[in-house]
């Protein structure tokens, strides 16, 4: 049979800089990312970016007889750059049928209208326009070579170096905090096969298979070998982004290497983003930080007070105030800093934001410094879901964000904190569209009862309105 090429060929007659915006705005499903980025999942092992969650979607090394997911602590990085793995995403996003491994953007835009996606296509169109590293990299995207041997080194990196953190989020899992995994452990070790047959199944099933899992990985070694030294400094002098993430990466030593060979290797242009909880400050990463000419920190909140107290357990909100005070009084001296709070929309907060914006609006007007604020709709594990909200209340409340949009956006100055449309639609239609299973609601109460007994919470008295019946 003839082989077809399955790219979709953008037209020749495009000038260089519009190619690009040419395929974002023609194929459909198409991303960047393919062309420039790699992440690092918290043992090593490598994903297309940081918003794919499944573990079949790792890059995997076909070319041995023995397929096997590559490491970047222990492979060469222009090998992975250029494998079979990655040419096939590559003209998978170039055929305008999508990758498989790129579902949960796909999932989110039919569920909010939006996706990583969308929102990484549009930075790099903008960084592109001020960059011409950036726009000669992002136009190998357009061009009908051969996808695998591209003649480029990623110059975006997302790195999560193992799972050092300080908080247990109600959200998390053992392959992100290693508190949770001691105390996921202990609850373990220590719990019967009760009556609950929900508790049961999270306890002794879910969590024994991740607890299983983090103890059969390697999440302390693979990002001090030589070959992970040896993959940043190749990458380091062209490196144009830089994401960590953790665990807590501020706490997380090697990232402060990392940061000091970008500065070894003159590149304070290299944009420097980082997910943080706030709850500690380490004058060792925010002084490395301060040196480079662009950062985005993003705040990982998802409520204030005793709602926020027990989804980011144990956050104490007046160590988080300090923390977040100390950096707007840097970002307001900085011309280029970028200052974003992502919130994980659940059912434990989806009816208790307005308190964290008047909070976000107080302090952007407070310190000059524009704040900008997105929900990240949770999807693992289920039970913490939308899914597990019936569906009325969900749906009455949405009248509710309206008016709390309303209210904030009259007294806000667009300049420092504002809900935008987009934002309130995401937020709006993750409400709406996820429907109500009653055995969800019933394991997240039963979640929410260990949790109480391990940690001394009172959660499945804060949380009773949520019960279905
Ligand atoms: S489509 Fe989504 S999941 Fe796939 S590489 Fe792009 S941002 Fe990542």
């Amino acid at each position: 049979m003839e082989w077809v090429d399955p790219k979709i060929h953008v037209p020749d007659d495009k000038i260089a800089s519009d190619r690009v915006q040419w395929a974002v705005n023609n194929i459909p499903k198409f991303c960047i990312l393919p062309w420039l980025n790699l992440h690092t999942t918290p043992n090593g092992e490598i994903k297309l970016c940081c918003s794919i969650q499944t573990h079949n979607s790792l890059v995997m090394d076909m070319e041995n007889k023995v397929e096997r997911p590559f490491n970047f602590g222990y492979d060469d990085i222009t090998r992975i750059w250029n494998s079979d793995y990655m040419a096939n995403a590559r003209d998978s996003h170039r055929s305008g049928l999508g990758f498989f491994a790129c579902d949960e953007c796909y999932i989110s835009e039919e569920r909010t209208a939006h996706s990583p996606r969308m929102g990484q296509n549009e930075s790099w169109l903008l960084r592109q326009e001020v960059d011409q590293d950036v726009q000669k990299t992002m136009e190998l995207s357009t061009t009908n070579s051969d996808a695998a041997r591209i003649d480029s080194k990623p110059i975006s990196l997302e790195l999560r170096l193992g799972n050092q953190c300080n908080l247990q989020c109600i959200s998390c899992w053992p392959m992100s905090s290693s508190l949770i995994d001691d105390e996921r452990r202990d609850i373990i070790a220590n719990s019967k096969h009760d009556e609950d047959p929900l508790a049961t199944e999270i306890i002794h099933h879910q969590w024994q298979r991740e607890v299983n899992d983090v103890a059969g990985t390697d999440l302390r070694e693979w990002f001090d070998t030589d070959q992970f030294y040896d993959n940043i400094r190749v990458i380091a002098p062209s490196l144009k982004r830089l994401y960590t993430t953790g665990g807590e990466p501020t706490l997380i030593k090697a990232n402060y290497k990392v940061l000091q060979m970008l500065l070894d290797a003159g590149n304070t242009g290299c944009r420097i983003e980082f997910t943080s909880n706030m709850k500690t400050w380490n004058s060792a990463f925010y002084d490395r930080l301060e040196q480079f000419d662009e950062v985005e920190v993003q705040m990982s909140i998802d409520g204030l007070d005793e709602i926020g107290e027990f989804l980011r357990y144990p956050t104490k909100m007046t160590e988080f105030y300090d923390n977040v005070d100390r950096l707007l009084r840097i970002a307001s001296e900085k011309e280029n800093w970028t200052i974003k709070v992502y919130t994980v929309l659940q059912a434990c907060n989806y009816n208790h934001l307005m308190p964290l914006w008047e909070y976000l609006m107080n302090q952007s007007h407070r310190y000059g410094v524009n704040i900008n604020w997105w929900p990240i709709t949770l999807y693992m594990p289920k039970y913490l879901s939308l899914h597990s909200v019936p569906k009325e209340q969900r749906l009455d409340y949405v009248k509710t964000v309206q008016d709390n949009v309303k209210i904030i956006n009259d007294q806000c100055d667009i300049e420092y904190f504002w809900i935008s449309e987009g934002t309130e639609q995401a937020y709006v239609e993750s409400l709406i569209n996820h429907d109500y299973d009653d055995y969800l609601n019933k394991k997240l109460f039963s979640y929410l009862d260990i949790l109480d007994k391990s940690r001394g919470t009172n959660g499945v008295e804060m949380f009773k309105d949520l019960r279905g019946d």
